[in-house]
């Protein structure tokens, strides 16, 4: 068989240009200039929720556009990189790169390449919450309440009465809300709300699953769920974990399953800082935010363990109507309420653990979001929920604070 001269081509987007790279084959530790040609192919069909890894599979680059024939110099050792930066924001593409001498292109590598005001960087959240920290006189402080398995931090933001604190987490899923709306939210309250946050607070973890939502902002096509384990930290809270769950025609002790909840209860070091999280804020109320895309919308769901507790239902019920009259305030539609979360799930493990109302924060009937299900998600329409659920937050912390 005819070695390739090139091999492990993969790719991500870094400052809105794609970066592929790839290696020379061969034993060689530094190879000279090598002689390739690169392929593109735009693919707008491919639907982020709809389509995943295999869409991808038995792609020819045959079809694809040529964009580059050169050399490329080794950017270090055997490592070579091609930067593309003719993309646009929103495509989807296919990459093939060809040494002259191989008869076949190595590839496709695939990449979104998405809108940093919707999908945030790292580097974005890390300076945004620091930021929030800086000028306000020990109102506000930056904690860290884990690292992820990758070793990421895990940071938050406490601020107000740390007495009365309600919580908010995101991205317990991974291609879903937090960051973008919460941390906005959270910057709004300290720097326009100190009066409120005398009398209550605000607890914030926004970024549970930051491992793999760092893929997505790096052009993963595909909606990725799970942690880099192949965890559904949604899946693995201490409570009820045991019980197989089958939501979706899922298994939950399946490894393969998109909700797979782990080899043990609070495997996951992410679970352990959402646990640590609640543990040292003692929140009186917890808001989980998922639904797709960087948005979310007013569908409360509670623990199905709480099915039968109608005080508990009763007190739950009163905290979403609050939230979503923050987001809503002429709102007549009923309030989408439900006990939808599963064995395994952190409202699950809020109700079992410490009789704490807590909720997955889905779509609902929110006509106006539905382009965040397919990764359409504007600037617009982001500013548009920022301002809504900084509302709900709001709503919630005045109730907490009495007034
Ligand atoms: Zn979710």
């Amino acid at each position: 068989m005819h070695r390739k001269q090139i091999m492990r081509l993969s790719g991500r987007v870094v400052d809105g240009a794609v970066s592929l790279t790839f290696f020379a084959a061969g034993d060689k530790d530094r190879p000279g200039p090598m002689s390739v040609r690169v392929y593109r192919e735009e693919h707008p069909t491919f639907t982020f929720g709809k389509d995943y890894e295999e869409y991808f599979h038995g792609l020819d680059a045959r079809s694809a556009q040529e964009i580059f024939a050169g050399t490329l110099e080794p950017l270090n050792g055997r490592k070579f990189e091609f930067r593309d930066a003719t993309t646009a924001v929103g495509g989807t593409y296919a990459y093939w790169v060809r040494h002259e001498q191989d008869a076949a292109p190595l590839g496709p590598a695939a990449l979104r390449v998405r809108d940093p005001q919707v999908w945030w960087t790292e580097a974005e959240i890390e300076r945004r919450l620091a930021q929030i920290a800086e000028p306000n006189g020990g109102l506000a402080e930056v904690v860290t309440f884990g690292r992820t398995i990758e070793g990421r931090p895990l940071r938050g933001v406490v601020a107000g009465n740390r007495e009365r604190l309600a919580g908010f987490v995101g991205l317990v899923h991974a291609g879903e809300a937090g960051p973008e709306l919460l941390i906005p939210a959270a910057e709004r309250l300290v720097s326009e709300h100190a009066d409120l946050l005398q009398g209550a607070g605000l607890a914030v973890l926004p970024c549970v699953n930051l491992d793999n939502r760092i893929r997505l902002v790096e052009g993963v096509p595909w909606y990725l769920r799970r942690n880099v384990a192949a965890v559904d930290l949604n899946r693995n809270f201490d409570a009820g974990w045991d019980v197989t769950d089958h939501m979706y025609g899922l298994d939950s002790t399946d490894h393969d399953s998109e909700t797979y909840r782990g080899p043990a209860p609070a495997s996951e070091p992410e679970t352990q800082a959402v646990t640590d999280f609640v543990a040292q804020c003692r929140p009186r109320v917890v808001f989980s935010m998922h639904c797709l895309a960087s948005i979310c919308g007013d569908s409360f769901l509670t623990a199905k363990a709480a099915r039968q507790d109608t005080a508990f239902l009763a007190e739950a019920r009163t905290w979403a109507e609050t939230y979503r009259h923050g987001m809503y305030p002429n709102a007549t539609r009923d309030l989408a309420f439900s006990c939808g979360c599963s064995t395994g799930s952190l409202p699950g493990w809020l109700y079992q653990h410490a009789r704490i109302p807590g909720f997955d924060l889905e779509l609902g009937t929110n006509e106006d979001a539905r382009p965040c299900v397919t990764d359409q998600a504007t600037p617009e329409l982001l500013t548009t929920y920022q301002a809504r659920h900084l509302g709900g937050m709001r709503a919630v912390l005045q109730r907490l604070a009495g007034t």
